[in-house]
């Protein structure tokens, strides 16, 4: 759709849903009387800016119902986030909600050439975890065969995926390069699988990984990204040109702030991304402060898609660790290794000695790399500090650790142990 008519569009269904909203969400009405600003203040995007934001200590305050715009007995799901950062937050939906959704899964799906003939394995969790769910329904709605494994199990997953011949697999990143691992473990080259794409998401990764992934299991990976305040997976994916991830721009609105001060910036610049969902009945978030840093951009994309693309996100602010007084994103330390030619199998322990915030590197040695003396890998352990000090401008510790010592994730992979906050 040409932008102008995409913007006019968003802008009928926002003034709808301000009013739906204000109507039947007394927590919301009253943060925009007390900002002072009525549904009829709001005649279209451009008035967006006037409403109040939202963020998720709004949603734990008001768990469990308190965000509910429609009568319970109209819900048919409820989904939960993965509760990464802290106390669970819950979601529902209507039927028209859960179709809205898994329409943007499948929009997923196609761009990542998925069709009716694909035989779809879905690895990420089923449950209250939106993942499995999500791209689930976006499988069946495609049309696809769809395989629903949930995660864990590799030995299972490995013997469904070679027998029935699946052709995509959803899971999180961390879990594909784990599969990837345990297919080469097992004797089969890349060529033996009949995947052609991975769909993947719920968790930060780099481009870095993205190359290993895609050489393990001779594949192309796709990013999908989502969270479960918006509905889940879905709300924005990678299509064939792999240059960010198009936003369902049609459903929701896309904001960037800056974190600190709540102003909206300008297309490309780096901020907090904030959501508004233009058609959700049940659990319509406005302005929704999502944490994720990330870049917009308009520039044309070769697919002939209109809608406007999201960078990966480097982690969440709350992700964002300061040390000895410089930012430092997980992401950037599993840049440095996956080019340092180490597994993306690593974890990051942050402490406090003597005043000053120690770094600590853990990575795991492959198996052909293991085998070198110790002062070789003493030497290597140099090395890589001094690359991750290239990156960070701060001195870490590097630990060389022995084959398969840090545990693998079969979901979201915990990366980072931040012991300071034992002795706040
Ligand atoms: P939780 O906040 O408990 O992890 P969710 O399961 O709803 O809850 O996860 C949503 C979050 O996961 C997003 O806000 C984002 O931080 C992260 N996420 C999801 N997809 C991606 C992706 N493709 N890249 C980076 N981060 C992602
Ligand atoms: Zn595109």
């Amino acid at each position: 759709m040409p932008y102008e008519q995409l913007r006019q569009l968003q802008s009928e269904k926002l003034v709808k849903q301000v009013k739906h909203v204000y109507k039947n969400v007394p927590y919301y009405r009253d943060l925009m009387q007390k900002k002072g600003v009525t549904p009829e203040d709001i005649r279209g995007v451009d008035d967006l800016y006037k409403l109040p934001f939202l963020s998720k200590a709004d949603l734990r305050d008001t768990y469990p119902y308190g965000m509910l715009a429609v009568p319970l007995s109209e819900c048919v799901r409820i989904q939960s986030t993965s509760g990464t950062t802290g106390k669970r937050v819950i979601a529902y939906y209507t039927q028209h909600d859960i179709d809205l959704w898994e329409e943007c899964c499948a929009r997923a799906i196609v761009a990542a050439g998925g069709s009716k003939e694909d035989i779809v394995q879905v690895c990420y969790g089923y449950g209250l975890f939106t993942g499995g769910s999500g791209l689930h329904g976006g499988s069946h709605k495609v049309g696809s065969l769809t395989l629903p494994m949930s995660s864990g199990n590799t030995e299972r997953q490995i013997q469904f995926m070679m027998d029935l011949k699946s052709t995509i697999l959803c899971c999180t990143p961390s879990y594909a390069a784990y599969l990837g691992e345990s297919l080469k473990e097992r004797g089969y080259k890349p060529t033996d699988n009949h995947l052609k794409a991975g769909i993947f998401g719920a968790e930060p990764w780099t481009e870095e990984m993205r190359r290993d992934i895609e050489k393990s299991l001779g594949i192309k990976a796709y990013d999908i990204y989502g969270l479960t305040e918006t509905s889940g997976p879905g709300v924005a994916f990678e299509c064939e040109y792999q240059c960010g991830m198009h936003i369902n721009e049609d459903h929701f609105l896309a904001e960037i702030i800056d974190p600190d001060t709540g102003e909206v910036l300008p297309e490309g610049s780096r901020g907090e991304l904030v959501f508004t969902s233009l058609d959700k009945e049940a659990f319509p978030l406005l302005r929704y402060r999502t944490r994720d840093i990330t870049v917009l951009t308009r520039e044309k994309c070769a697919c002939g898609r209109t809608h406007v693309r999201m960078k990966k996100p480097m982690g969440r602010s709350d992700d964002m660790l300061i040390i000895r007084g410089v930012n430092v994103f997980p992401s950037q330390i599993e840049t440095v290794l996956i080019q340092e030619g180490y597994a993306p199998n690593y974890r990051i322990e942050v402490d406090r000695a003597n005043n000053s915030d120690t770094l600590d590197v853990y990575v795991e040695l492959a198996p052909e790399q293991f085998s070198d003396t110790v002062s070789g890998i003493t030497t290597r352990e140099r090395a890589l500090a001094g690359a991750i000090k290239t990156m960070l401008g701060i001195n870490p510790v590097v630990h060389l650790v022995p084959p398969k010592t840090i545990e693998r994730s079969e979901g979201k992979a915990v990366r980072v142990v931040d012991k300071r906050k034992l002795h706040d």
